[in-house]
């Protein structure tokens, strides 16, 4: 008789990734599908919080590129200024590839079972069983974890598309070009309407992209050209990435009978700053822990999941968006009265970090921002 996995978890991203590691680590027969040959490219920037590190036990250094302990802002490419983030462990730059590639190989050595270029095609109720369809054959398991990204279609098919997300787009490029700088991230705002441009770097190359996070359509690839320029480097030759962003408006369901969405699949990512990689990873680590739940008998374990993400993530991304709409409201007030001083920075990296939410901060700050407007 086919074998009966406890779960199929489908993407091998972070979401994905950290889903699988906790479930098998618990004993549990874990199957991952994949649609990509791995490693595979994923469009990002790739800058990860080190506070994600609790969450595994496992030592992370080999998947990152370089550290970044320093924010440069500019304003028209103007107006430089450097801020130190002041955290006692510096942020991570990652390749999306080399990480997510590291992560999924972890969850392998504990017992989940990983096929690559496999997508899932279809999938069927039955009973209590998934029925999967994919180009490789069928698979039958338990429950179900929908951690496929931004363009997955896995919601869609458990008619859970309807959760509240807002969709911005990004463009990513990498070139491969010497750093000065490693330890140095950069943001531009003035170029780009309800977002920014950023330059992170990696051990040897630059991540840059271009990221709009409003409901205004947008030209990204012409300040997108600019940017690069203002580093000395070109476009030419290299391949423009663009991909959506799934940015939470929640609180949505996230649940139904028998399967849970998490990662970037349930719009967990941060409405202000598009941060989606720590996010995807704590999904994916309540995702496996309401799985084992469900799996011990708990009854209400998989709604329980859609109540704690809302409680303990989604309420303060609230907090994330309402600031977001006043600071890509007036973007030109926001730098000079926030991102110029260093104490916003100092205050990002502890939100980055987990020290600080954003409930604590962002009505003071929304409230500076709308006095200085008057
Ligand atoms: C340009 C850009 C820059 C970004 N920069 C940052 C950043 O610097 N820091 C940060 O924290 N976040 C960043 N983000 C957000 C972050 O990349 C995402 O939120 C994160 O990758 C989501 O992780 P995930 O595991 O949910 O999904 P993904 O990483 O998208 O993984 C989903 C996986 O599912 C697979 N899949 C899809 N369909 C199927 C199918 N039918 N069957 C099987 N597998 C399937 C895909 O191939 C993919 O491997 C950025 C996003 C963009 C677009």
């Amino acid at each position: 008789m086919a074998q009966v996995y406890d779960c199929a978890v489908i993407g091998a991203g972070p979401g994905g990734g950290a889903t699988a590691y906790h479930l098998a680590r618990r004993g549990y027969r874990v199957l991952v599908l994949e649609k990509e040959s791995l490693p595979r490219y994923k469009p990002c920037g790739g800058g990860v919080s080190p506070a994600v590190a609790e969450w595994f036990d496992f030592d992370w250094s080999p998947a990152i590129a370089t550290y970044v302990d320093t924010i440069r802002y500019t304003w028209q490419m103007e107006e430089r200024v450097d801020a130190p983030l002041e955290l006692e462990r510096p942020i991570w730059m990652v390749r999306r590839d080399s990480f997510d590639h590291f992560l999924i190989k972890k969850a392998v050595a504990q017992g989940a079972e990983l096929r690559t270029a496999c997508p899932l095609t279809a999938l069927e109720r039955r009973g209590d069983r998934w029925e999967l369809t994919t180009s490789a054959g069928s698979f039958t398991s338990r429950y179900l974890v929908a951690a496929d990204g931004a363009k997955g279609p896995t919601a869609r098919w458990l008619g859970l598309e309807k959760r509240a997300i807002l969709i911005g787009g990004a463009i990513e490029v990498e070139i491969v070009a010497p750093v000065p700088e490693p330890n140095v991230a950069h943001f531009e705002f003035a170029l780009v309407k309800d977002g920014y441009l950023w330059n992170f770097p990696k051990d040897n190359a630059h991540s840059i992209g271009i990221g709009s996070f409003g409901h205004r359509k947008v030209d990204l690839k012409t300040p997108l050209a600019r940017y690069v320029e203002s580093f000395g480097l070109s476009l030419a030759g290299v391949t423009l990435h663009g991909h959506p962003l799934l940015l939470w408006r929640g609180p949505s369901r996230l649940h139904t009978e028998g399967a849970i969405l998490c990662g970037e699949a349930a719009g967990i990512v941060d409405p202000f700053t598009a941060e989606g990689i720590r996010p995807s990873l704590y999904t994916g680590v309540q995702a496996a822990g309401a799985i084992a739940a469900a799996l011990a008998g708990e009854p209400n374990a998989l709604e329980r999941y859609s109540e704690q993400i809302k409680r303990e993530w989604g309420e303060d991304l609230r907090w994330a968006e309402r600031l977001a709409q006043v600071f890509y409201a007036f973007p030109r007030i926001a730098y000079r009265v926030g991102v110029q001083q260093p104490s916003a920075t100092r205050t990002m990296g502890k939100i980055l970090s987990g020290s600080l939410r954003y409930r604590d901060v962002a009505e003071r700050a929304i409230r500076r921002l709308v006095g200085h407007r008057r």
